[in-house]
């Protein structure tokens, strides 16, 4: 199979790239072909879960994220960052 432009990896850096350039492709209207390959057994397979996440990233990329249902559920609302030691924290 043939495609304008192949992917290795669909990760973050790898998805995006691919949507970025579909978007892209869609505003100008041309007809682009993207592969992503991913040696997982799945997209997402080798991500971790329970990550903490900016979405600043992902709302430039997908503006509409919340009203398209993706999965961040609960919102950051403290950062605290501390030392442990022996005794406790600090
Ligand atoms: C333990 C840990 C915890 C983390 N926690 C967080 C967090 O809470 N929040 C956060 O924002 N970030 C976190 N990160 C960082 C985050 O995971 C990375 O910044 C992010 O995944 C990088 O994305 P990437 O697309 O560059 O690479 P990756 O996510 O590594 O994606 C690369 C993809 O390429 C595939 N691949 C590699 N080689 C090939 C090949 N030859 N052929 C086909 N596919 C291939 C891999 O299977 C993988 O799916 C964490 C990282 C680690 C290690």
């Amino acid at each position: 199979m043939e495609y304008d432009v192949v992917i290795v990896g669909g990760g973050p850096a790898g998805l995006s790239a691919a949507i970025r350039l579909k978007q892209r492709a869609q505003e100008a209207g041309v007809e682009l072909g993207v592969c992503v390959l991913e040696k997982g057994s799945e997209v997402g397979a080798h991500i971790l879960s329970g990550a903490v996440m900016d979405p600043r990233a992902l709302t430039e990329l997908i503006p509409d994220w919340k009203e398209k249902g993706a999965p961040l559920d609960v919102e950051v609302s403290e950062d605290r960052f501390l030392f442990l030691t022996e005794a406790g924290s600090k």
